[in-house]
C-alpha cells in the first residue's frame, strides 16, 4: 500500500499531507480488494477456511523482494525495520522524508 502510494515506510503519519493521506486511502482500498480477490497472501503458513493457500503473494511488488529490481524503476528493493516489523520499499519511488 505504501509502495502504491509512493510513501516511505519511515514517514511519520503526522507528516503526511492531506493529498498523500487520500492517496494512501485509495491504495488501501484497491490493494485490500485485490488481496481478498486473490484469496490472501500465503507467505508462511496462512491458509483459508478450506485449507487452501492464497495467491496474492505472487503480486507483491516490494514485500520480501530485498535486492530485486523495483517493478517501476529498477532500483534494488531495500528492507528496514519500523516498530520491530520488517518493511520493504523502493528507495527511489518512496523517498525518505526530510528531517526537520
Ligand atoms: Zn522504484
Amino acid at each position: 500500500m505504501l509502495f502504491d502510494a509512493r510513501i516511505h515506510p519511515e514517514t511519520p503519519a503526522c507528516r503526511l499531507s492531506r493529498r498523500r493521506v487520500e492517496r494512501l486511502h485509495a491504495s488501501m482500498r484497491t490493494i485490500l480488494a485485490r488481496a481478498i480477490e486473490a484469496g490472501g497472501s500465503s507467505v508462511q503458513d496462512y491458509r483459508d477456511a478450506d485449507g487452501d493457500p492464497g495467491d496474492f503473494q505472487f503480486e507483491h511488488k516490494v514485500y520480501d523482494r530485498t535486492g530485486e529490481p523495483c517493478v517501476v524503476c529498477g532500483t534494488p528493493i531495500r528492507m528496514t525495520r519500523v516498530g520491530g516489523r520488517s518493511s520493504h520499499f523502493c528507495p527511489k519511488c518512496q523517498k525518505k522524508p526530510r528531517a526537520r
